[in-house]
């Protein structure tokens, strides 16, 4: 399948995802784990932007047990596509959503004492699965480790609710022994639920950073995300596990001019040319999730001296930040103006080739990647699958090798 093709389908712009390379992480992950402790993709926040239906299509056919996703909506998403696969909704639900995860069979964390007693209330003649979910020190969501015997003894009682795991999720914290220290108190916790004669099948603390660092936390269960899409997580050990990259984002040239030196370009007119130049248009913005770089304050003297120096060494031309080039051909070039909301200006001056029409790389970060850019699946390099801007799922070609019952 050639741009043109594909331009015609979606437009100059869109993110080509390659499922072999989802199933190829899922199982060089899977290695990485004995055969009883199981996996969950994690394919919440649109499967880090990769499209939650298709990778979680991709990583069950590679072997993934479980999924994880953090809303109910991402839940219904799922089972609405025909995916009966067991889905831990990860945060608090609202009391509000219970009856309809319940009726979607989606498993529910509980993270309160107040979450189990409102789960107590729901009236229901289906059952649930339920995980308990405990505070180690991320200090986000969970029971205190005390309360975790007592709510579970509780939980216990209720005809509806099927006890089925407890997790917890670590912090990453850099100080030295942090997440030693909450695999602590998440053990005492297993402790006291043993003596307590409490049988939780899956027990789970791991994410991608604790499945390379941690092999003695892998328990029953490792909660995955990261390294399925084929990305390290910072400062983590590779284990010599092969990632392949899953995902491209792809805009094509739609427009070139030359402008003096001198010229200011684009919004507020804040980047003046400083030669003769020639200038190229891509077809995506801010409103795609491109260049939203989050306003950091620095932490200490170390930091602010290095936006100093990141700062000046852009005024001279020196450096471009993340998310400030786009490659063509190979090649870096510059994003130069302010990004605007669809269309960005690139600087092409030093390359002689470009046309309207040539193809662009460009670096996002991925889940914030508007879901309005279409998504392109692929095997290999091969389209199979389109996912348009509305969100609907088209064939490509004859290349289908999915499920047609699961268009919606
Ligand atoms: C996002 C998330 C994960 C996966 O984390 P990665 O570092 O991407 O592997 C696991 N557990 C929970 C609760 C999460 O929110």
């Amino acid at each position: 399948m050639d741009l043109e093709n594909i331009t015609k389908m979606v437009g100059p712009r869109w993110i080509e995802i390659d499922t072999e390379a989802l199933e190829h992480n899922l199982m060089a992950v899977k290695k990485l784990i004995t055969p009883q402790t199981r996996i969950l993709a994690v394919v919440k926040a649109d499967a880090y932007g990769a499209g939650a239906v298709e990778s979680a299509r991709a990583f069950l056919n590679a072997g993934a047990d479980y999924l994880g996703v953090t809303n109910l909506a991402e839940g219904q998403e799922l089972r609405k596509a025909g995916i009966t696969a067991p889905v831990l909704i990860m945060a608090p639900l609202m009391p509000e959503e219970l009856l309809t995860a319940i009726s979607l069979n989606l498993t529910i964390t509980v993270s309160s004492r107040l979450g189990a007693e409102e789960l107590a209330k729901v009236k229901t003649d289906k059952q649930v699965r339920v995980h308990l979910k405990v505070e180690t020190g991320l200090q986000r969501t969970g029971l205190e480790p005390e309360e975790v015997v007592p709510v579970a003894s509780d939980m216990l009682k209720l005809p509806h609710v099927i006890l089925e795991g407890v997790y917890s999720h670590l912090a990453e914290a850099a100080r030295p022994g942090a997440t030693e220290n909450q695999f602590k108190i998440f053990n005492k916790v297993l402790k006291e639920l043993e003596e307590s004669n409490i049988k939780l099948p899956l027990r789970h603390i791991c994410n991608s950073t604790g499945l390379l660092s941690h092999p003695e936390m892998h328990l029953d269960m490792v909660r995955i995300g990261t390294l399925l899409y084929g990305q390290f997580p910072y400062r983590a050990p590779k284990r010599g596990l092969e990632l392949k990259e899953t995902w491209r984002f792809k805009a094509r040239v739609i427009f070139i001019h030359d402008v003096p030196a001198g010229t200011p370009v684009g919004y507020g007119g804040d980047y003046v040319t400083r030669r003769d130049s020639r200038l190229a248009v891509i077809p995506v913005g801010y409103a795609d999730g491109f260049s939203l770089t989050a306003v950091a304050r620095p932490k200490n003297l170390n930091d602010l001296a290095r936006y100093l120096v990141k700062t000046v060494l852009a005024y001279l031309g020196r450096v471009g930040g993340e998310g400030t080039t786009v490659t063509i051909a190979g090649q870096k070039v510059s994003v130069v103006g302010r990004v605007g909301m669809q269309l960005t200006m690139i600087d092409i001056t030093n390359l002689s080739n470009v046309e309207i029409g040539q193809e662009v790389d460009i670096n996002i970060r991925r889940p914030t990647a508007s879901t309005r850019l279409p998504r392109v699946y692929c095997r290999g390099r091969q389209p199979y699958l389109v996912r348009t801007t509305s969100g609907g799922l088209e064939q490509v070609g004859s290349n289908l090798t999915v499920n047609q019952e699961v268009l919606y």
